[in-house]
């Protein structure tokens, strides 16, 4: 290597060329995750082409390696090709201190100018606190076309899901975003409920002209939680003028409710036909691998309020697997251990979260069975529960089964062979092959995957 001595060239330069990776890493993968995840970092040599790193925690350095590892790899190579390798270990060294102290994302609204007339934004909902999963990446991707501020290319966008899913989390981001990108915009997110209760007010001081003009103004309007209105006439019939003038005269609108157009009851027809006209996302139920995301992506959080806690092993992947229906509770579950944990100054143990938890972990107790999912399924084919587990291989059988063993291995804790038990006695293999038949449909096949869904809000509510 042109006579440079590994460790005494490399070695003094590597800190420095960590340093310039890091800071390209900063602008691709934004500010928070960068505090989070890289900063913590230390780069501390480069040995026999293995550049080592050492993180804070475990869990930091998992998750980086997960998330981070190639293209911190490839950046790092791209410029010594020298470097084979990366490793990540966990610290026993003291860090030194940061330089700045990192800045609170908790901070962020009362920094930002905030001329908006509607609710105020939660400065923690952000892009970059999203974390992304299947089941919400196309909301996602939705949000962010929005928050682009470009052409209005679908007009509504409209958001539904269950409590908790991360609709709101996403108007806040798209209302973030715009303020930065486009600050020329005047973007106005609110509650249906604080829509109606500005039009009561409006109504009663006589000043529904002011109230007309205000929301007819505005560049990007946000209604969250639309179904409120549902059944309240007027505010209603208000709403839908006001939604009408905004799209003709080609204005964003995003509207979140907790459940599609067509299904909210005593809306009008008019207003959830017209909802249709634009994009309508859902944001599907988590799944595992996305809590666990989230779970990580929240602890990096909460260290910046309680300071770096010590989460043992599996305790994570524990409640990512109890927890499973609303991230909001989930969330507030790790909030609560890390509260706990800093106050007695240990880490997290399981112990701790079976003390901590018992409340909410007796709750999210009730779990689906097989049996249920089974009986749920064959409702809604019209099928004989006794054809559910018999040996019938007709499609219009088969192919409800098979969803059966899918909603039962995404929904139970049960294995594979525990499956087969219950349908019939079947072999584990067919379980598999039944679970990635629907998969690998799910994807090609829109009926099915609006059952699948349909059938798992039927089964979790
Ligand atoms: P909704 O409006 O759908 O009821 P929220 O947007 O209020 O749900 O989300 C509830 C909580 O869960 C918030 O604290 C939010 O930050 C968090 N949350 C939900 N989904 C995600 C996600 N994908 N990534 C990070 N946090 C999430
Ligand atoms: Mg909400």
């Amino acid at each position: 290597m042109n006579g440079i001595n590994e460790n005494a060239g490399w070695g003094v330069m590597i800190t420095e060329h960590w340093a310039r990776v890091s800071a390209e890493l900063r602008s691709e993968i934004g500010e928070n995750n960068h505090k989070s995840w890289i900063e913590p970092l230390e780069c501390v040599s480069l040995q026999g082409g293995v550049v080592e790193f050492r993180a804070p925690s475990r869990f930091v350095g998992d998750w980086v390696k997960r998330n981070y590892q190639d293209q911190i790899f490839q950046r790092l190579r791209s410029d010594n090709p020298a470097i084979a390798r990366i490793e990540f270990n966990v610290g026993t060294q003291p860090r030194k201190a940061p330089a700045t102290p990192a800045a609170r994302p908790a901070d962020a609204p009362a920094l930002r100018d905030n001329n908006l007339q509607g609710a105020p934004l939660d400065g923690k909902f952000n892009f970059d606190n999203f974390v992304v999963g299947k089941p919400n990446e196309l909301a996602h991707a939705a949000a962010r076309r929005v928050a682009d501020g470009g052409d209005v290319t679908f007009n509504p966008l409209f958001l539904y899901g269950g409590v908790g899913l991360g609709k709101t989390h996403l108007m806040h981001a798209i209302a973030w975003e715009l303020h930065e990108k486009r600050p020329d915009l005047q973007v106005l997110y609110l509650s249906a409920e604080q829509f109606m209760y500005r039009f009561v007010q409006a109504l009663r001081d006589r000043q529904i002209m002011d109230f007309k003009n205000l929301f007819r103004s505005v560049d990007v309007l946000m209604v969250d939680d639309v179904q409120f209105i549902a059944g309240k006439d007027s505010t209603q019939e208000e709403f839908f003028h006001t939604f009408n003038a905004l799209v003709d005269q080609n204005k964003q609108i995003v509207i979140s409710a907790d459940r599609a157009p067509g299904e909210i009851k005593e809306l009008e027809d008019r207003i959830s036909s017209r909802m249709q006209w634009g994009l309508v996302v859902d944001l599907h139920p988590t799944d595992y691998e996305l809590r666990l995301g989230i779970l990580q992506q929240k602890a990096a959080l909460f260290a910046q309020t309680y300071g770096p806690v010590r989460i043992g092993d599996g305790v994570i992947e524990f409640l990512a697997h109890r927890i499973t229906t609303n991230v909001r509770v989930l969330e507030g579950a790790l909030q609560r251990l890390f509260a706990f944990s800093s106050l007695i100054g240990q880490e997290i143990t399981m112990d701790m979260v079976q003390d901590c938890l018992s409340d909410i972990l007796r709750t999210s107790d009730r779990r689906v069975t097989v049996e249920e999912i089974q009986r749920k399924v064959a409702e809604h084919f019209n099928i004989r529960l006794s054809d559910m587990l018999g040996p019938k291989r007709t499609r219009t059988i088969a192919r409800p089964r098979q969803i059966a063993m899918y909603l039962a291995k995404e929904l139970t804790s049960r294995s594979l062979p525990e499956i087969g038990r219950r349908f019939g006695g079947r072999d584990h293999t067919t379980i598999l092959h039944g679970v990635r038949k629907v998969e690998e449909m799910r994807g090609s096949d829109s009926q099915m995957a609006e059952d699948i869904d349909l059938l798992r809000r039927l089964l979790q509510s």
